[in-house]
């Protein structure tokens, strides 16, 4: 990239100060695994590059308040192997140590993933389903946060200005009432981008066996990351038992069809989607393990 000037800002000030400068054809650099393939790919190159590397205070996981917080630059493998990922987020651990290979995880970011607008991104599936923000700063130092579906425009566009850095994505933790997963099928069965994906969330209610709250978040069907209002409400009060697994696996169906209705794809997803949602609701550990009837 001959032509285009590196930034390297040392911290925050100096990131906002770097961000003054960007204009629509200027690009932050995080890990590098998207953006550093699409320009060779693509044969382009931005006018400004911000390496964002140097803003060190930006790779943390906290919790506070009952909030977890994740900075931007938040590697997968990091987020993979945090204490507090594991115990508050799980889903987000899971869908993390399925991103890519080792050596992707080692520099991807959580940041880079949202901000890459792929309808395939892993960690979005698992952070819709977690209800998350997204917290940003522009070139004037001023702050904003907003929802993740508002972030997403359409695949590969988001709403955030050429000036407008990710600096954190935080959701309410999830406490030990709560259980979470998420799966995910590709072509391979190691690093490999999703065909579809699907973050699961419920309360157990151990007393009673019931769920309730369930959040359940689809990836790689359509535009975005979404949630189903229908099929989470299916949910709400059910026996963990074999029978809700059957119908949640409908839902799942039916929220495919509805979400991509003349597809191409259609006939492959709304099949897959059934046995995701099997691994799925077995992965929570509810009940005895449930099969699906095919045919
Ligand atoms: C071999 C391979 C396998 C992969 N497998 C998977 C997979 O299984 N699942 C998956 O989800 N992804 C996968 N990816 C895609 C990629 O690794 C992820 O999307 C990754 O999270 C991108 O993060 P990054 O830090 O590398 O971002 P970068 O490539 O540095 O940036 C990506 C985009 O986000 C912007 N950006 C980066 N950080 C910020 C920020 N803080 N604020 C605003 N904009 C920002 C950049 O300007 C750029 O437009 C794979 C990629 C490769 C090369």
């Amino acid at each position: 990239m001959p032509n285009a000037e590196l930034l390297m800002p040392g911290g925050l000030q100096e990131l906002t100060a770097a961000l003054r400068r960007a204009t629509p054809s200027s690009r932050l650099l995080a890990g590098g695994t998207d953006l550093i393939r699409s320009m060779h790919r693509d044969h382009w190159e931005p006018d400004l590059l911000i390496d964002l590397s140097g803003v060190r205070e930006l790779g943390y996981v906290r919790l506070e308040d009952g909030t977890l917080r994740v900075g931007a630059l938040t590697t997968f493998a990091q987020l993979q192997a945090d204490p507090l990922v594991r115990r508050h987020a799980c889903c987000l651990g899971e869908a993390a140590a399925q991103v890519g290979s080792a050596q992707i995880r080692n520099v991807a970011t959580v940041g880079g993933n949202v901000a890459n607008a792929s309808p395939c991104a892993d960690s979005v599936t698992a952070l819709v389903a977690l209800g998350a923000e997204v917290r940003t700063i522009d070139g004037g130092g001023r702050g904003a946060t907003r929802s993740l579906e508002q972030i997403f425009v359409g695949p590969g566009r988001t709403s955030l200005a050429h000036d407008e850095a990710i600096t954190e994505v935080s959701f309410a933790a999830l406490d030990a009432d709560h259980r979470a997963t998420f799966a995910k099928i590709g072509s391979r069965s190691t690093v490999t981008v999703a065909r579809l994906s699907m973050a699961l969330v419920v309360k157990l209610d151990a007393g009673e066996g019931t769920v309730s709250g369930a959040k359940v978040a689809l990836g790689a069907v359509g535009e975005a990351a979404f949630r189903d209002a229908r099929l989470e409400e299916l949910l709400e009060g059910r026996p963990a038992d074999e029978e809700s697994a059957r119908l949640f696996a409908e839902g799942c169906m039916d929220a495919v069809r509805r979400a991509i209705p003349g597809r191409y794809s259609l006939p492959y997803k709304q099949h897959a989607v059934l046995g995701l949602a099997y691994d799925a609701w077995n992965a929570l550990g509810l009940c005895d393990r449930c099969e699906p009837a095919w045919g």
